[in-house]
């Protein structure tokens, strides 16, 4: 069966029920199963540690990857708890320095506290890459297109670094959606989502995923699901795997809008950058296109605005609403300085560049003409 990508979304792990029917597979809200004799199941004992919704999700996520593994989690956050919890006292990480805020804090106020050491880089520049085998990581941590400035890493790079120093390589692969960038396919050890952006698309539950096709890291993280309690509900499993039958339809509609918006802001009089993956004015926009077949929905702009002007405009468009996250039909707005990336240090964001002008667009996908003449309009009545 070698089904695409748009067959695979709406059918893999979709078939209907077996026992009804139901076209619709049901969801299997409850906590416990019961057994056929003590320790003899049907496949699953207890919610923590599976459930019929999370198997259907994890066999969608698999073919979309081309993945042999995929496990599912309660956000994100759990996916990437899950991946850190395999980790020892003393072991180094390595990471790309424009990482996830949240991602960044996790390192830094818990698991370092537990001794896992993280060194962070920056993956666009040489010299520093080259520093990277040198420091004997466990794991290599990586984000492409990184939050927010939009840097793309050269993943089959990256990957064979690892390789040849023994280090695993994780790609949170949240930004360009297992539709438009497969990071197992470039040499990854782990491909981690979050499936509350673009996977699920309606902004209305959490989830997270991490997919591998190595078997031992599989139990790993099937054990972290159980052990650490990081599944998700079998409602929001469902949401998920509802939401995932049009990530393509929704991904290419999001590509073709931030595409048209990003080309017209670029020309924005106060716009000092802007930047979108598939401009050919991206600094790495060759490397993009080889690696991804879309450019995905995240615009970034930096405004030649202070602070309190660029609160005012992001605050301003009635389209947008301003709110952290990303990846839904609808557009938003943030402003990572005072929002996604409050939780970095000044210094350290001033030191990757997110300047108090930085704005992020998650386009949706509505008329992209509506979501110009929404900036215009909040632009015109700034300039008043
Ligand atoms: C949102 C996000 C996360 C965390 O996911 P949650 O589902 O919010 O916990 C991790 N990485 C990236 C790149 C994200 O955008």
């Amino acid at each position: 069966m070698s089904y695409r990508p748009e067959t695979l979304s709406v059918h893999a792990g979709q078939s209907p029920d077996e026992q009804t029917g139901a076209v619709i597979p049901p969801i299997y809200a409850t906590s416990t199963f019961a057994q056929i004799s003590p320790g003899v199941t049907r496949g699953y004992d207890y919610t923590r540690s599976g459930n019929p919704n999370f198997t259907r999700l994890e066999r969608a996520l698999c073919a979309l990857e081309n993945a042999g593994f995929a496990t599912v989690f309660s956000s994100g956050m759990a996916a990437v708890t899950a991946v850190l919890s395999t980790l020892s006292s003393g072991d180094v990480v390595i990471a790309e320095e424009n990482i996830y805020g949240c991602t960044y804090r996790i390192f830094d106020t818990v698991f370092e506290t537990f001794g896992v050491r993280v060194d962070y880089l920056d993956f666009t520049r040489e010299e520093q890459v080259a520093q990277i085998a040198g420091r004997s990581p466990a794991l290599i941590w990586i984000e492409s297109p990184t939050n927010p400035l939009l840097k793309i890493i050269d993943i089959r790079a990256i990957a064979a670094i690892a390789e040849s120093c023994g280090a695993d390589l994780i790609v949170d692969n949240t930004f360009a959606s297992p539709y438009f960038q497969k990071p197992l396919e470039l040499g990854a050890t782990l491909s981690l989502t979050s499936t509350t952006k673009y996977v699920n698309g309606h902004s209305d539950c959490l989830g997270g995923a991490v997919t591998t096709n190595t078997e031992s890291w599989h139990e790993r993280l099937v054990f972290a699901q159980k052990a650490v309690g990081l599944n998700p509900s079998p409602f929001d499993a469902w949401l998920i795997a509802r939401g995932l039958k049009t990530l393509p339809l929704r991904m290419r509609q999001h590509h073709k809008n931030a595409l048209a918006f990003a080309r017209q802001l670029e020309h924005h009089a106060a716009v000092t950058w802007c930047r979108y993956p598939f401009l050919p004015s991206h600094p790495h926009y060759d490397l993009a296109t080889s690696q991804m077949t879309g450019g995905s929905g995240i615009v970034t702009a930096d405004f030649d605005l202070s602070l309190d002007d660029t609160k005012t405009l992001v605050s301003t468009l009635r389209i947008f609403a301003l709110a952290e996250s990303l990846g839904g039909v609808e557009s938003l707005i943030c402003h990572p300085a005072s929002m996604t990336h409050a939780a970095v240090p000044e210094e350290q964001r001033r030191r990757v560049g997110i300047t108090d002008g930085l704005v992020r667009f998650s386009i949706g996908i509505e008329d992209v003409e509506d979501l110009l003449d929404d900036f215009d309009h909040a632009w015109s009545s700034l300039s008043r």
